[in-house]
């Protein structure tokens, strides 16, 4: 298998994450495929997608199922998100969506978005997990003058996909909000909310284990073959027989496992730091009174929410290596632009620093389905950063699928419907994308 960038991102080490110190060591989760073993259905991947997947395959099928997944549970974006339970999942505008799929597949692709927020609001209840919710809705903070106008644009856009919005002037969000050196008007959206999001991703693990799924842990499938009719997917340590396969490792995927999903990703860096909590008069020097989730107008955006405890977290692009040395210099940079943005706040401590994959492709919108020429083999990727909302809803669409309750014509709009085209010159993928950052950046100073 080939890597796209420095070995120690795919590394199943320890998360250095805040997450992480919220929850309970999770050995009693699965243990490591050892042996031979069989069931119905496997899915590769251990995150949202796949946990959700197999929890509704168990709870509302007949099918053994089993989730093989190359660290703990959790351990790839899921466990480790900003937890922005928001949309859209797509670096489309609206006016290339149009464009591209017409009027009513746009509109069926944000009902079914929405429908992600809903699920994921739903499994909170339904599944009994406590993800610490905070805040009600989504805000996005225009970062300079001119991004204020763009942000009613955004409201009609929203109204016409049947969300509710608000928006602030600088005066205003800076009496009910916060105020900052990059604070000029914000939009609050009525859709959404955050939470944690490794709790989350744990929480769906113990509920598919309730319901029958097995699960297997720090088990890497290094090698997939097919004997007849069944795929046989391999670890360091056992091989698994399966009559379906889901592959859910969305940018965690790397080229050479299953050659419908080769070339098809373009996984990209985030990071994300978190400051030490903040004192009460800390907070009133910014007039920081908001728990929901945080976008602002940035191409290349930062996001970012006060935790529980009151701490700051901030999230942004990352380098285009992965290497340990550029992780350190995208540290001191994000603790750098808190300081800017937040200059009451400068020299607080940094607690925290971690990056995972964010899943991007050609497509520029999520990409689900089963392979044409092999329709035993099912995905589920490419959710554009929008995966809280987007990756539980997609599992359980999957598992329908999967179970022949429904079909993918039926369930899944046009837009997120089928494979991405694979990239040209694919080991250029990650060229594209400085160069597209270079041009972001450039418009967003
Ligand atoms: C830093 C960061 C911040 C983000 N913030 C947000 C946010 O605030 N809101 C939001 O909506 N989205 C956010 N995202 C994106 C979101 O986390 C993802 O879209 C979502 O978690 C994807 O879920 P998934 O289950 O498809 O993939 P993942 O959770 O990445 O799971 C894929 C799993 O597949 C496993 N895997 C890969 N290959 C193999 C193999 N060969 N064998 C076995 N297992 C394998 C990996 O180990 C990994 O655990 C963020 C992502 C990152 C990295």
């Amino acid at each position: 298998m080939s890597n796209l960038f420095h070995k120690s991102m795919y590394a199943r080490k320890d998360v250095p994450s805040y997450w992480e110190e919220t929850v309970q060591p999770r050995s009693d989760l699965g243990k490591p495929l050892e042996g031979d073993a069989a069931c119905d259905v496997a899915i590769i991947g251990g995150g949202y997608t796949g946990l959700s997947a197999a929890m509704n395959l168990a709870k509302d099928s007949n099918m053994k199922v089993a989730v093989l997944e190359s660290g703990p549970m959790g351990w790839g974006a899921s466990g480790r998100n900003g937890g922005f339970n928001c949309l859209p999942a797509t670096k489309m505008s609206t006016k290339q969506m149009i464009k591209k799929y017409g009027e009513d597949e746009t509109k069926k692709f944000w009902a079914r978005q929405l429908d992600g927020v809903a699920y994921t609001a739903e499994l909170e209840a339904s599944e009994g997990i406590d993800y610490d919710r905070q805040g009600d809705g989504n805000l996005e903070v225009a970062h300079r003058p001119q991004e204020f106008d763009g942000l009613h644009d955004y409201a009609a856009t929203l109204k016409k996909f049947g969300i509710d919005s608000k928006v602030m002037t600088k005066q205003e969000f800076a009496e009910v909000g916060y105020d900052s050196e990059e604070q000029f008007g914000a939009l609050h959206m009525k859709a959404g909310f955050a939470l944690n999001p490794l709790k989350f991703a744990l929480g769906l693990a113990q509920a598919a284990e309730k319901y029958g799924a097995t699960l297997y842990p720090y088990s890497h499938v290094d090698n997939w073959t097919k004997e007849g009719a069944t795929h046989v997917l391999r670890t360091a340590k056992g091989a698994l027989r399966a009559k379906k396969v889901l592959i859910a490792t969305n940018g965690f995927y790397q080229d050479g496992l299953q050659k419908t999903m080769d070339k098809r990703i373009l996984p990209v860096i985030s990071n994300i730091i978190t400051t030490r909590p903040l004192t009460d008069d800390e907070l009133a020097a910014h007039n920081w009174q908001v728990e929901e989730p945080i976008c602002n107008t940035r191409n290349l955006l930062f996001y970012f929410r006060k935790l529980k405890d009151n701490r700051l977290m901030l999230g942004a692009r990352g380098d285009w290596t992965g290497r340990p040395d550029d992780a350190e210099r995208m540290k001191q940079w994000m603790a750098e632009r808190v300081y800017e943005v937040f200059p009451h706040w400068r020299g607080v401590e940094i607690s925290h620093y971690w990056r995972g994959f964010v899943c991007m492709s050609m497509k520029l919108a999520p990409s689900m389905g089963y392979d044409r020429d092999d329709p035993s083999i099912y995905y589920s990727y490419g959710y554009h950063a929008n995966g809280v909302n987007t990756a539980p809803w997609a599992g359980k669409m999957m598992a329908e699928i999967i179970a022949g309750k429904t079909t993918a014509d039926e369930a899944i709009p046009v837009v997120m419907r089928g494979h991405t085209p694979r990239f040209p010159f694919a080991s250029l993928r990650v060229w594209y994308l400085r160069a597209a950052a270079a041009w972001y950046k450039w418009n967003d100073d």
